[in-house]
């Protein structure tokens, strides 16, 4: 069984699990990310509309090719570089045992998917999935947790061990789930300069908030000040709410 591209198969009986927690639907259409032998693609069609999915492996998208029912589509390419959305109608439902060598950049890229997305459970390895889905004030809230939270209600409804893989991987996997919500937590005026806020806010995790953005933001203190955000604090004590209090205020 080939190593590279981060292909880890699941075994049928962690297929199982997880279609408990996507519980697919009829009417459902999802867009699956590395099909890979189709372990999760086959039962996923059994049940839903249709499933879109994205495999890089040539040799194993062709192969589910010609195994895969009318209402599955199979599209050979890069996740990080194909048009997503372009496969996903608004609604969809995204799903995928990610290759975990570039599961950051795509959770990343999920996030520009999401006004199409209705939700998305995908498996990751374990501290990834913690990294996303952990609260302000936690060791591993960070970019990742902040985007999230900006636009979904996150959570791990399961965990794996490596023998739930064939080849078993070197690391605990998780999966994580995001139910994207109607309106964003938070006000953000512009999204792009709070993303900016943000990721020069966790330059240094250890540092404080004045010392990561003074050099960016020259009227950060007055701002903070009227805010009530001690300066003090760290990047990673800020909650999403917050975040964009301060992006907004520093776009003005
Ligand atoms: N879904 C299958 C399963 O659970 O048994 C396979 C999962 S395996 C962890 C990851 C899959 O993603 C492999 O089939 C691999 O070829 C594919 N893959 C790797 N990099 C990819 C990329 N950049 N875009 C799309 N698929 C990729």
């Amino acid at each position: 069984m080939p190593r590279r591209l981060g292909q880890h198969f699941l075994r049928p009986a962690s297929v199982e699990r997880l279609l408990r927690v996507i519980d697919p639907r009829e009417g459902d259409v999802f867009l699956e990310i590395g099909p890979g032998t189709g372990a999760l693609t086959l039962p996923l069609a059994a049940r839903a509309r249709e499933v879109v999915a994205v495999e890089l492996d040539a040799s194993l998208a062709a192969r589910l090719r010609e195994r895969a029912p009318t209402n599955v589509r199979i599209v050979s390419g890069d996740a990080l570089r194909v048009d997503l959305d372009a496969l996903a109608p608004v609604g969809t439902r995204l799903v995928g045992n990610l290759p975990y060598y570039v599961s950051s950049p795509l959770l990343r890229r999920f996030l520009d998917l999401r006004p199409r997305l209705h939700d998305l459970h995908v498996m990751l390895q374990d501290e990834v999935a913690r990294r996303v889905a952990s609260p302000p004030g936690s060791r591993e809230y960070g970019i990742l947790s902040v985007f999230y939270a900006l636009w979904a209600d996150v959570d791990i409804p399961l965990r794996f061990p490596p023998g739930a893989f064939q080849p078993p991987p070197k690391v605990d996997s998780a999966v994580l789930r995001a139910r994207f919500l109607l309106c964003p937590r938070a006000q953000v005026t512009d999204p792009e300069r709070f993303e900016r806020l943000v990721q020069t806010a966790f330059a240094r995790r250890r540092r404080t908030l004045e010392n990561n953005l003074q050099d960016s933001y020259p009227n950060l203190k007055e701002h903070l000040r009227l805010l009530k955000i001690e300066g003090r604090r760290r990047a990673e004590t800020l909650s999403v709410v917050e975040f964009a209090q301060l992006a907004n205020a520093l776009s003005q």
